[in-house]
């Protein structure tokens, strides 16, 4: 596997408080079906095989010498290859890791579709929105990539790049596309890590151990070779970041089901999240949720929202339940009409003939002071959107899809 030292851009942090609580999300159908002419080339994510290499080494650059060794004392090669398919593989007979070009592009295209819907999401929220809707341009263009990739790799579809759609450049040609491939390349490293994990503890394959122990063991190896030893949260963010990437891209292709040799994917991206103590709300659980709804969107067409506010720890755990088709309270399956509906009455303007009543009332209770306030009209705005809140919430549970 030789190691090349190539650099990749660090300048693109996502903010550690860059995380997102919005109430009702509205995710709207994407049109990833539609025909796209398309261009012949070979993949063009070759442009960036050495860093995808040396991401190896660079996603823990701490213990890149300790890792060169091991690579060189098991004579490991990492080859590329054009089969399709989810193609990460690491031989049983000999040191060899393989990696499908279609699968990285398929990965690419799921880190670019995640990072437009955080952003998209975060923007959203830090503009004091309460509903959000899926519409800005990299957003709907990663609906479509991701989509895409994701039909191609499951053999749906036969088709090369189409033209319409983002490509990996070089250099990139946005700070987005700066932020999309420091971000793959995170998320390359830790599912080529596990493999690594297969060649370095597993071999020669040890009898008597079941395959699903096995993978566990080498996610286990991977995520304490991209965490342990850190004490910069940014850093451990970041890194968190790369693997729910490559685990909700695993997700997204095996539709969360667990296989007789693989563990289910939402079990193993909420293994990683939970390996490093980060707090409830930090960036990776908000992050890991995003993505897992993207790809159950992408699967489903269909529309959650979100009715209570927890920590995203325990969002993204109810997530799960509603994965596995168990009832969640967090989470409401609707009909996109309801949503439509709901989201009408939850914009609509307030009535100011009621807030009046609502404010006149509270000042009343206040024991009808001389003075005048605005006190008693800011609470009563917020007294009648909450109440219309709940009003609204009632009624989608009653309508819910996924309530017991
Ligand atoms: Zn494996």
């Amino acid at each position: 596997m030789p190691y090349s030292s190539a650099s990749i851009p660090r300048d693109m942090l996502i903010h550690p408080q860059m995380t997102l609580r919005t109430r009702v999300l509205v995710l709207d159908v994407p049109d990833f079906l539609m025909r796209y002419c398309v261009i012949e080339m070979r993949s063009p994510l070759q442009i960036w095989e050495a860093e995808i290499r040396a991401a190896l080494f660079t996603v823990a650059p701490e213990k890149a010498e300790a890792f060169a060794e091991l690579v060189a004392k098991r004579n490991m090669t990492l080859d590329f290859v054009d089969k399709g398919g989810l193609h990460f593989r690491a031989y049983d007979d000999h040191p060899e890791i393989e990696v499908g070009w279609p699968a990285l592009e398929a990965l690419w295209s799921a880190t670019y579709a995640y990072l437009a819907l955080y952003q998209a999401r975060h923007r959203s929220q830090v503009s004091g929105e309460m509903q959000f809707h899926i519409g800005s341009q990299e957003l709907s263009v990663g609906l479509n990539l991701y989509g895409w990739s994701l039909n191609r790799l499951k053999g749906k579809m036969e088709s090369a790049w189409p033209n319409q759609l983002p490509l990996p450049s070089r250099p990139p040609k946005t700070d987005f596309e700066k932020l999309v491939l420091r971000n793959f390349l995170d998320a390359a490293a830790w599912i080529l890590q596990h493999e690594c994990g297969h060649q370095i503890l597993q071999r020669p394959r040890p009898l008597g151990r079941e395959s699903i122990d096995l993978e566990w063991e080498a996610d286990r190896h991977a995520t304490a070779w991209t965490l342990d030893g850190l004490h910069d949260g940014i850093l451990i963010n970041e890194r968190l970041v790369g693997i729910c990437i490559a685990t909700g891209f695993l997700e997204a292709h095996r539709d969360n089901a667990s296989s007789d040799s693989h563990p289910a994917p939402f079990e193993r991206m909420t293994m990683a999240l939970n390996y490093r103590s980060v707090p409830p709300d930090a960036l990776p659980y908000a992050f890991a949720l995003s993505a897992l709804q993207m790809n159950w969107h992408l699967r489903e067409y269909n529309t959650w929202i979100q009715v209570e506010n927890q920590t995203f720890r325990e969002l993204l755990a109810q997530f799960g339940a509603c994965l596995s088709g168990r009832p969640a309270t967090a989470w409401l399956l609707v009909r996109p009409e309801d949503a439509v509906k709901a989201d009408l009455a939850l914009s609509a303007p307030l009535e100011s003939e009621i807030t009046r009543g609502i404010a006149y009332d509270l000042w009343e209770l206040r024991g009808s002071p001389l003075w005048a306030s605005e006190v008693d009209w800011f609470a009563a705005e917020n007294y009648y959107r909450d109440l219309r809140f709940d009003a609204v919430v009632r009624l989608l549970r009653e309508k819910a899809l996924n309530q017991a």
